[in-house]
């Protein structure tokens, strides 16, 4: 990974290599801790966070549900993650990732979590397309998994937590393993879910369909790419997708934070629409892109500049 500077932690900017933690922090081993991933995109005006009020709320909603006391405010943690990119600024090239992580540290063993106290560590480093570019150009090969996406009768799905993240790293496994970039995770009814760390889409006859949220992270990107959709005069339904219907659709793409807009060019062996990006993937796509880099300015407000 591309080292940065500095890393916003309790409260101060440390050096990059200074950031560590006990071997005994209570998150190590009992895996509760909330985390975002947010992006800041290099525009023409210099860094801007995406929807840095989205990502901070739902960090805390994170910490609410998995009953985590995190002792700063929506206010401050947006703060520090300005002053921790105006910190790295320098270094940074391209396009940056934020990783805010509220964790339980040293003191207290046992599950109990209640009197571990509290730590809130604030990294960021230069990120490009996480299921490459030419992933975002041609379309990834995806697996349907054979882990069902955790249920929400033993696991709490709108937290952006740690422990959510081992069905997920296992379903990715699997999917490598059997030489395809990513995995579509099913519903427990069988229904599709979500991908390892995105939502999805599919295109049926010029229209978009993407599950409900009850089984999938309440994704913001998912979000951005709904309000697009409604500019661009695309319609939008949200209702639950079988797998043989994604074989038969005309384009299927992701959507997260880190993955952006990526086209899916098949599933499970079967070819999906031409087998590459199709024609609407690129279309939101583009219209993404230019919200993300400022060039939009109906969607200015979602933008936090740093200089
Ligand atoms: N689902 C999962 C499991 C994820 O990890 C992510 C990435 N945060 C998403 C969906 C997409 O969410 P967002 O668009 O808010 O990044």
């Amino acid at each position: 990974m591309k080292e940065a500077k500095f890393i916003w932690k309790d409260g101060k900017l440390i050096p990059w290599a200074e950031a560590t933690t006990h071997v005994l922090s209570h998150t190590l081993h009992y895996g509760n801790a909330a985390f975002e991933g947010t992006r800041a995109y290099m525009t023409q005006k210099g860094l801007a966070i995406f929807r840095l009020k989205d990502h901070t709320k739902r960090l805390l909603d994170s910490c609410k549900i998995t009953a985590i006391k995190c002792p700063y405010s929506q206010e401050e943690l947006e703060k520090a993650q300005i002053e921790l990119l105006k910190a790295n600024q320098d270094i940074f090239k391209g396009n940056v990732y934020i990783r805010p992580l509220v964790y339980l540290g040293y003191g207290v063993m046992g599950i109990d979590h209640r009197k571990a106290p509290v730590n809130v560590a604030i990294a960021a480093w230069e990120w490009g397309a996480y299921l490459g570019e030419e992933g975002l150009l041609e379309g990834i090969k995806v697996k349907t998994s054979s882990f069902v996406r955790s249920s929400v009768k033993s696991t709490m799905g709108k937290a952006k937590i740690s422990a959510n993240y081992l069905n997920s790293q296992m379903a990715k496994y699997e999917a490598l393993e059997c030489g395809f970039e990513e995995a579509l995770l099913l519903d427990d009814n069988g229904f599709v879910a979500e991908g390892s760390g995105e939502c999805f889409f599919i295109v049926r006859n010029g229209k978009l369909i993407t599950p409900p949220s009850d089984n999938a992270l309440e994704s913001i990107t998912q979000a951005t790419v709904i309000e697009l959709a409604n500019d661009l005069g695309l319609e939008v339904e949200r209702r639950r997708i079988t797998r043989d219907e994604v074989y038969i659709c005309d384009e299927a793409f992701f959507t997260g934070t880190a993955a952006e807009i990526t086209p899916i060019k098949s599933l499970d062996f079967r070819q999906i629409g031409d087998g590459k990006r199709g024609e609407v993937t690129k279309r939101l796509q583009e219209n993404f892109f230019e919200i993300v880099l400022g060039k939009n300015s109906k969607y200015s407000h979602y933008l936090t500049y740093i200089s």
